[in-house]
């Protein structure tokens, strides 16, 4: 890249928690930030091209840290069942790309995958090969971390395929050595994070939440795998009991939460460990969007059922000072890359806009440990930015609709470009113009 750039905005929110800066900038050069903050406090160099945007927000480019590009989204797809059964791991793995895409043209940055299996056995190398393909500058699209599945037989994680499925047995292990195994499979193929669980998941009932889903010993083989590695292991938990087992695990995040129990937020607050609460999929907009793409009416039910405690322990969290980063769990809906309506829930349950940005930047990138690369506007970082349209440090729906993120930056390039006497995006086609897959 040649000289610098500085961007001369209207508004900065350079992701570190303090106030929205008025006329702000931030200078960039090959990929990095050189500088940001108020105007009267930046140098800009001299020969740096001066972009002005006096109307726009910058913004760090956001993290959605828990989601299935893989699966079978709403967008792409009319009937979830119906697709399970017709789809090869090849088309699925061309729909993880799109998929990533479609986040990313709306301003996310970076995605953790959370990883996914088919008939055909795990999706370790698809994803890792979509990841490659970005990072090699082949397709455009976000940083993509990967986390495979790491997961016993009959889990919750192996229950999201149909039961009457044929399963490739070396999708799943039982037992700390085969564990151990399949862990340092998922980490031979490239996975950046090992994923498993503690508990059961959407069939947990209120009289009995409580599905226990491996063995003490078995996730602390995973993590331990993980962590010789030096890579990280999260684990769906949605019990106290599971999130004990899982602080015993050594567990780098904890993904859902659903119930809580006041012990076992003091012992997550003390150990320090972020919590992924993936709230959109609890919201009724997500059991519309499912109800429409053939979800059986019992699992309705039973999300409609856990919708509450989601809610409860989210606010408890916040109130204990839980680290809270954002994933929202696509999925089957809503539509792929309508990730920011999960920092509306936040909001509407008593976190400050502010607050809710920061799960997807700060926080976010610091619960991967990418605080040091990623994560706000801070000189020295990667130039993962976005401009938009609007103040959402004041109405966090300014970052909804996709007319709004004005432009999506990352390692100091644009990708995505609407401002006027621009225009450039990700993904190949005019916006919902392509088929459902199974239309
Ligand atoms: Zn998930």
């Amino acid at each position: 890249m040649a000289a610098a750039t500085a961007y001369k905005v209207g508004k900065l929110i350079d992701g570190t928690g303090g106030p929205v800066i008025d006329n702000g900038v931030v200078v960039i050069e090959d990929g990095r930030i050189v500088s940001a903050g108020p105007e009267t406090d930046v140098a800009i160099p001299n020969g740096a091209e001066i972009v002005e945007e006096p109307a726009l927000t910058a913004m760090p480019g956001m993290m959605a840290l828990h989601l299935h590009i893989g699966q079978f989204n709403s967008l792409t797809f009319r009937n979830y069942r119906v697709s399970q059964w017709e789809i090869t791991p090849e088309l699925q793995q061309l729909y993880m790309l799109f998929h990533a895409q479609l986040c990313f043209e709306r301003g996310f940055t970076t995605l953790r995958d959370e990883g996914l299996m088919s008939t055909r056995g795990l999706m370790t190398e698809h994803t890792v090969a979509v990841r490659d393909s970005i990072d090699l500058g082949i397709f455009p699209g976000p940083r993509l971390i990967v986390a495979a599945f790491t997961v016993g037989t009959g889990s919750h994680l192996d229950l999201i395929m149909p039961r009457a499925a044929l399963r490739n047995p070396k999708a799943t292990a039982d037992g700390p050595d085969e564990m151990r195994k399949l862990a340092r499979e998922n980490l031979l193929k490239g996975a950046d994070w090992l994923k498993t669980c503690a508990s059961g998941g959407g069939g947990t009932d209120k009289e009995s939440p409580h599905v226990r889903n491996h063995t003490q010993e078995e996730l602390d083989a995973v993590c331990d795998e993980a962590h010789a590695q030096h890579t990280y292991c999260s684990i769906h938990c949605f019990t106290p009991q599971a999130q004990e087992m899982a602080l015993k695990a050594g567990a780098d995040t904890i993904e859902h939460m659903v119930f809580h129990s006041e012990e076992m937020l003091e012992k997550i607050v003390g150990s320090g460990t972020p919590v992924c609460p993936t709230l959109l999929h609890r919201t009724d907009h997500a059991i519309e969007v499912r109800s429409r793409t053939g979800t059986p009416q019992f699992t309705l039910d039973k999300m409609k059922r856990i919708q509450p405690f989601c809610y409860e322990t989210f606010q408890a969290m916040h109130k204990a000072g839980v680290k809270i980063f954002m994933g929202t769990d696509m999925g089957p809906e809503p539509d792929m890359g309508t990730n920011a309506l999960e920092l509306e829930v936040y909001v509407q349950l008593g976190m400050t806009p502010m607050e809710a940005i920061l799960t997807a930047t700060k926080n976010a990138a610091e619960a991967v440990h990418l605080g040091d690369e990623l994560g706000t506007l801070e000189a020295g970082k990667k130039a993962d930015m976005l401009l938009v349209n609007g103040n959402p440090a004041e109405d966090i729906k300014v970052l909804q609709p996709r007319e709004n993120i004005m432009a999506v930056m990352k390692d100091g390039k644009i990708f995505v470009d609407r401002r006027k006497g621009h225009e450039k995006d990700v993904i190949n086609v005019e916006y919902k113009s392509w088929a459902l897959a199974d239309g």
